[in-house]
């Protein structure tokens, strides 16, 4: 054998196994294909949701696994495995944990948003669980590619697995340029699908919903090779259908936080000229939410909000909101019942809209769908302008930003991965967007991905690198 464990992939799942498998003295060797470690996770802002964590404690915050569990299942209306969705609650607090011993930052502050080192809220829970820590995505890789250093971990870059070599049934190493290098137990965490378009169209249709909208953020070594490997050795997938599909504007074309964000002084409309939403509703339902109105979505905002539009981001400025005016890609009209015409909604439904929000969110509450509560979560400073101050906008949204894929080879909670009966494949284990089962159809909110990714990736790790895999 060259190594006890092999780790395909160095993102935060790869990482987190490896070092994970080096605490407990196994040599491991890791294969990244990019020239870089990092993958998706590096680009993150790192946010991780765990419950009954040291950082919540000292906010005064309780909360459990349990409490945890009842939430994710109940978002994810029962659809995931109750057992690995159980162990993946109770490890996420831990590994969170493990990470801060390890030198990750999270101070016990609350945070308005991703950016904000501290505690948020990751979704529609009702507790915060959202962590976000000092320097993002790249602390986290930092400090686990540290610790991997540190434990001896034989990291190799610059090299793509071809394949898994398979014995009698059980996974006994890789094949990577070609060259054969074996080991007692691999483990799969070379992350999601999203650049890679067959793979899509097969298992996240959704995604080609968006048409020329659709974006990828996603790191480029998201190229689905598990679902490769796992044809290889008759893994069973799971969680096809589902990802991430963020809410954007159509000429949006990074992650929001480059690209920037739609006025606050806005409201969006269905196909009916109705409001039907809280504008800043996290995305673990707003996508959802846009998915099952009828006709298109639109924000819907005035001159003032353009002209009030901060500098700095890629596309949400005075300047491009106004060359894609100009361009007529953007509809823009001096009344709201030109505007109403442009984009095919009736006119009065659309000014009866505007005037019911300009009647309330601008003077403090908004009693229909409690958008302040959502502006307070976010650190908001004052209610937004009323929509009043010609000429009106209105900016086709839709989930168009594809930040991560969730269908994978299926893992128990052992992250060991299953075949078509049920059957763990001897050798094998999977984790992050790689290992499949414990992202759903609901995203439980900012947080969920990266938490998955560490959690298991550690859980896969700890049982790859001992002799007998447990659940610890
Ligand atoms: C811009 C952005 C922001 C995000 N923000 C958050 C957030 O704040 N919180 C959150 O929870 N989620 C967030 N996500 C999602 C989250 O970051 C990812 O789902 C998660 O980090 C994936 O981890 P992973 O280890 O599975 O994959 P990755 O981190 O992508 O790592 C996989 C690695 O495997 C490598 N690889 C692929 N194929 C092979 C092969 N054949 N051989 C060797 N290596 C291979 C890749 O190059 C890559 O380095 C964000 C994603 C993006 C893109």
């Amino acid at each position: 054998m060259d190594a006890d464990v092999i780790v395909v992939g160095g993102g935060g799942a790869g990482l987190a196994a490896a070092a994970s498998a080096a605490e407990l003295g196994a040599s491991v060797l890791l294969l990244e294909a990019e020239r870089e470690l990092g993958g998706s996770t590096q680009l993150s802002a790192g946010l991780f949701t765990a419950a009954g964590t040291s950082v919540q404690a000292g906010l005064g915050i309780e909360d459990s696994a349990e409490r945890f569990f009842q939430h994710y299942m109940d978002l994810n209306q029962w659809m995931l495995n109750p057992g690995l969705i159980r162990t993946f609650c109770e490890q996420a607090g831990p590994t969170l944990e493990w990470l801060i011993g390890l030198g990750v930052e999270i101070p016990a502050a609350v945070s308005h948003h991703a950016h904000m080192p501290g505690l948020c809220q990751a979704g529609v829970e009702d507790v915060w669980r959202g962590h976000v820590p000092k320097d993002q995505g790249l602390g986290l890789v930092q400090v686990l590619a540290k610790a991997c250093r540190a434990s001896g971990v034989e990291v190799v870059l610059g090299t793509r697995v071809q394949r898994l070599l398979e014995e009698d049934g059980r996974v006994v190493g890789v094949v990577a340029d070609d060259l054969e290098v074996r080991a007692g137990a691999v483990v799969v965490a070379s992350g999601g699908f999203a650049h890679d378009p067959g793979l899509l169209e097969r298992y996240y249709p959704a995604a080609g919903r968006a048409g020329d909208a659709l974006f990828v953020v996603a790191a480029p070594g998201s190229r689905g090779d598990h679902l490769r490997f796992g044809e290889q050795v008759g893994a069973a997938v799971t969680g096809a259908e589902w990802g991430l599909l963020m809410p954007t504007a159509y000429f949006q074309r990074l992650h929001h936080w480059q690209s920037g964000f739609p006025p606050r002084s806005r409201v969006h409309v269905n196909g009916h000229g109705r409001r039907f939403m809280d504008e800043d509703a996290s995305y673990a339902v707003s996508g959802g939410i846009i998915d099952a109105q009828p006709g298109p979505v639109w924000a819907v905002f005035d001159e003032r909000a353009r002209l009030g539009l901060p500098a700095g981001y890629a596309h949400w400025t005075p300047q491009v909101v106004r060359a894609e005016a100009e361009a007529g890609r953007t509809a823009r009209a001096g009344s709201l019942d030109e505007l109403a015409a442009l984009i095919g909604v009736p006119a009065d439904a659309l000014a009866a809209t505007v005037a019911r929000w300009n009647e309330q969110l601008p003077r403090g509450r908004d009693d229909d769908f409690l958008r302040h509560r959502t502006l307070a979560a976010k650190g908001s400073d004052g209610p937004p302008d009323p929509i009043a101050e010609p000429p009106f906008y209105a900016v086709r949204t839709l989930p168009a930003e594809l930040v991560c894929t969730h269908a994978g080879l299926e893992i128990n909670p052992s992250a060991e991965v299953l075949d078509a009966r049920g059957a763990v494949v001897p050798g094998l284990y999977a984790a992050g967007e790689a290992g499949a089962g414990v992202l759903g159809p609901r995203y439980v909110g900012g947080g969920n991905a990266v938490a998955n990714a560490l959690t298991m990736g550690r859980i896969a790790g700890r049982n790859a690198g001992l002799p007998t895999p447990s659940q610890f």
